[in-house]
């Protein structure tokens, strides 16, 4: 029985993924942090037990009608909670912002904005006051007539679209086409119009040459096309498309990434002319407010934006502008509170990364005005420098005070050290996890022998006694300009392991993932560096290798085993196996990608997308295959004793047993293992893994391949999301990589990675405009002492 006045959130038997039936207690009205290492089970529990949990009973209360998908997509594997609040997730996988949003969307500070400039802003004389929609370039009021509110016009030119004009329409002159049969369709479309597709592009007459790039018609004909290897095909009605009108169209609506991609070759974008890439109105330009227009207030980062507003408190407007203005100096600051003053309103949400975008939510929730919510976050440290770790305990501790629950899973030992209570799940990852060691304040996790956390929290630190590593080269790169980065000179050692730290928002990232590897990837195609006046020894690298944390696919179609060419290795011992032959069954009858073997219901996806009414799609398992993804048949063909659906759902553990006399397959099972990526399944589907187990999956991919030369790696935070036991596993694997001759390079917050490092790079002081230097670079010794760095003290206490 739930009682009112419990204290406690009470989950009995819960079994989601690997949990063992966990039965525990955790309080409300307090900051609950989740460790264990990765794959232990925290997430399953605090978002997939909890939250979903908690999402559910709301779903049910407010929209009746969602019952039947809620039954659809599952409730958690829980036999009861009580004393569930209703819970809001700031989790950061799975929740990308559209390509519309910004700074200024994510945090409602733009509707603020829009209000002051509504009611307060300067108007020519004579003009109407407008709405504060008329502010907004996503409303029609507001929106650039010329662009569509785009800021951007995308132009296109023959040039782009043909770049070999000696070739004739047949040989391929129109580069900008879709290949295979579209292609070929458009070729003999055009053949049917009466052009002369075998002549050199060149010699065609010119109006030909304009109507079949740029044509907005679309004329239909009748198609006799030529036989092909000797196959008669049959007449068909075919539909001409310009090369522009794909190119455009590819370009804003395909679903496909590499499309898209591929469509932006043959695009030049220039900014809109008509509003200078503001996207506004000429009518919404025309108001000021401090002097300034408000494209040009978004365009300010975060805290110059403040000073400009706390100048002119008491301006114009009255007391509505005094209130509104007031309001959004709070706001701003718990925004730079959390770190994040560098950033400008108009700054796209797309190019901001997870951890940014999660502390924006959470200054955001801030002002929400909720109590009696539990607040379920995923690793807030994400990107934040340990200097703003603190402050970022005090955002917590703010939203806790105003009478809510926080939940944190959480990796980063000074924000588990901050939290009331501690909830440790392990010991280890998949079927060896998935219990709760420990749920009490975090000093009791001390008599926890079981906790892989207890060790990195209460042991003595393991100083990283590793022998520093000499340079065997450098790369010099001069003159070093992008975002906050103006005109800096940096030397990158060769054959060694550096950090490049600093504050959040002081260039890190725009160095090493950016100008360096952008320097690196054009010095060896032989073109010139953009971001760089000069740059020298470039050609000791041979190979360029970027490991990033973006996801491995965007649907459930990709995943472990296809990602890692694994799966064509197992497809090839089912179509070997004597039943598959008997049956006539070949490698691609067991492909869930293609008609034959895979249930046709989900066309082998497993899942069916279940569109929710104002809430993202989710999917549910599919009611013919469970989610199995095969049709009965291919699942009669055992290969020792297991069918395709169940090898895809052993982790890689297991596989790594079941395929022991397999070459080809230990290949890939062991670097996965060797990553820590032991427990997930092979069929987990990519849109399940979180960006540091898709950092890892990468980083296998290479260590399996054969190296040779000097390779230079570039991984942006890898660590996170990984528990310290994890982050020991994979320094072993970077440092393994330098001993064989490659170059690491890693943008890094945790001190202690930082310190077993050859060489540091930190960047700073500040971040944005206050940051883009380089505040000292050495060995980690140098830069722990280095005067003016936000970073040295930090170090320091991790050498000691
Ligand atoms: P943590 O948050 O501790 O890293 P997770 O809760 O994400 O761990 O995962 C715990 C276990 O559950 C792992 O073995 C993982 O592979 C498995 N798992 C996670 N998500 C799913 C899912 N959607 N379906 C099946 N298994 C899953
Ligand atoms: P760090 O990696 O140290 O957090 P970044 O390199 O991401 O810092 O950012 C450095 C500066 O460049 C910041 O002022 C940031 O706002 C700006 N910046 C980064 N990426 C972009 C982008 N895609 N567009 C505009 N500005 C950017
Ligand atoms: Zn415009
Ligand atoms: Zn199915």
């Amino acid at each position: 029985m739930h009682h009112p006045h419990d204290p406690f959130v009470r989950v009995r038997g819960a079994r989601e993924h690997n949990l063992r039936g966990v039965d525990v207690d955790i309080p409300r009205d307090a900051l609950v942090v989740f460790t264990g290492v990765s794959g232990s089970g925290k997430s399953s529990l605090a978002f997939g037990t909890i939250y979903a949990e908690a999402q559910r009973r709301y779903f049910e209360s407010v929209a009746p009608y969602a019952r039947r998908l809620i039954h659809q997509v599952g409730a958690p594997k829980v036999g009861d909670i009580s004393g569930l609040p209703p819970a809001v997730s700031l989790e950061q996988r799975r929740s990308a912002p559209g390509s519309r949003s910004s700074v200024g969307t994510v945090t409602a500070l733009s509707n603020s904005l829009r209000m002051l400039f509504s009611r307060a802003g300067e108007y020519p004389a004579g003009a109407d006051r407008l709405d504060s929609d008329a502010f907004s370039p996503n409303t029609a009021a507001g929106a650039c007539p010329a662009c569509h509110g785009l800021g951007v016009v995308h132009r296109t030119t023959e040039e782009l679209l043909v770049p070999d004009p000696s070739l004739s329409i047949r040989e391929g002159a129109i580069a900008a086409w879709p290949g295979a049969w579209q292609g070929k369709n458009l070729r003999d479309v055009l053949d049917a119009l009466g052009h002369d597709v075998d002549r050199p592009w060149r010699e065609l007459p010119a109006r030909d040459r304009e109507w079949i790039l740029f044509t907005d018609e679309q004329p239909v004909v009748t198609v006799h096309p030529v036989r092909e290897a000797g196959r008669i095909q049959r007449p068909y009605q075919g539909t001409y498309t310009s090369a522009r009108r794909y190119v455009l169209h590819t370009f804003s609506d395909s679903r496909s990434q590499t499309l898209r991609a591929r469509a932006e070759r043959f695009l030049r974008s220039t900014p809109c002319g008509e509003c200078g890439g503001s996207r506004l109105r000429p009518e919404a330009l025309a108001v000021t407010f401090a002097g300034r227009t408000i494209a040009e207030l978004a365009a300010l980062p975060l805290a110059t934006l403040a000073d400009v507003l706390d100048s002119h408190r008491d301006g114009a407007g009255g007391e509505s502008a005094r209130v509104l203005t007031a309001d959004l100096l709070t706001r701003i600051g718990t925004v730079a509170e959390l770190g994040l003053g560098y950033l400008s309103l108009d700054r796209p949400a797309p190019t901001l990364s997870s951890g940014e975008l999660q502390r924006l939510r959470l200054a955001t929730q801030l002002k929400s005005g909720l109590f009696g919510v539990v607040y379920v976050l995923d690793e807030p440290s994400a990107g934040l420098h340990p200097a703003d770790t603190e402050a970022l305990l005090t955002v917590l501790g703010r939203l806790k005070a105003a009478g809510n629950t926080v939940f944190v899973v959480e990796h980063h030992l000074d924000v588990v050290r901050g939290a009331d209570w501690l909830v440790d799940v392990g010991p280890r990852a998949g079927e060896h996890g998935g219990r709760v060691l420990h749920s009490g304040p975090v000093a009791e996790l001390a008599a926890v022998s079981e906790s892989a956390t207890r060790r990195f929290l209460f042991g003595p630190l393991q100083g990283g006694a590793r022998e520093q590593r000499t340079p065997s080269g450098w790369l010099r790169l001069r003159g070093v300009r992008r975002h906050n980065l103006r005109g800096v000179d940096v030397d990158f050692p060769l054959g060694v392991f550096t950090a490049v730290t600093g504050v959040s928002g002081s260039g890190k990232s725009t160095l090493a993932s950016q100008v360096l590897a952008g320097a690196v990837a054009s010095g060896a195609a032989g073109t010139g560096q953009a971001d760089c006046a000069s740059a020298e020894g470039l050609s000791a690298v041979d190979r360029l290798v970027r490991v990033d944390q973006r996801p491995i696919g965007r649907t459930p179609r990709s995943n472990l085993a296809t990602y890692t060419g694994l799966f064509d290795v197992v497809r090839k011992l089912f179509a070997a196996t004597e039943a598959a032959r008997k049956r006539g069954y070949k490698a691609g009858r067991f492909s869930f990608n293609v008609a034959g073997g895979r249930c046709e219901t989900c066309q082998g996806e497993g899942f069916v997308t279940v569109e929710l009414l104002f809430l993202p799609s989710t999917y549910a398992p599919c009611q013919d295959c469970g989610g199995g993804r095969y049709n009965s048949a291919t699942l009669e063909v055992r290969y020792r004793g297991r069918n395709i659906a169940e090898v895809l759902d052993l982790t890689v553990e297991a596989a790594a047993g079941f395929f022991r006399e397999v070459p080809a397959a230990q290949r890939s099972l062991r670097t996965l293992l060797d990553v820590g990526l032991g427990y997930l399944r092979l069929g987990q589907p990519a849109t399940e893994l979180s960006g540091g187990e898709a950092q890892r999956i990468k980083l296998a991919g290479e260590l399996q391949r054969v190296r040779r030369g000097c390779t230079l790696y570039i991984l942006d935070e890898p660590t996170t999301g990984l528990h310290p036991a994890d982050v020991e596993v994979l320094l072993r694997q970077l440092h393994g990589l330098v001993d064989t001759g490659s170059t690491v390079v890693v943008v890094e917050h945790d001190m202690d990675v930082v310190a077993g490092a050859d060489w540091v790079i930190d960047l700073g002081p500040g971040g944005g405009d206050a940051g883009g230097r380089i505040v000292a670079a050495g060995r980690p010794g140098e830069v722990a002492g280095a005067e003016g760095s936000r970073t040295a003290g930090y170090l320091a206490r991790a050498r000691r």
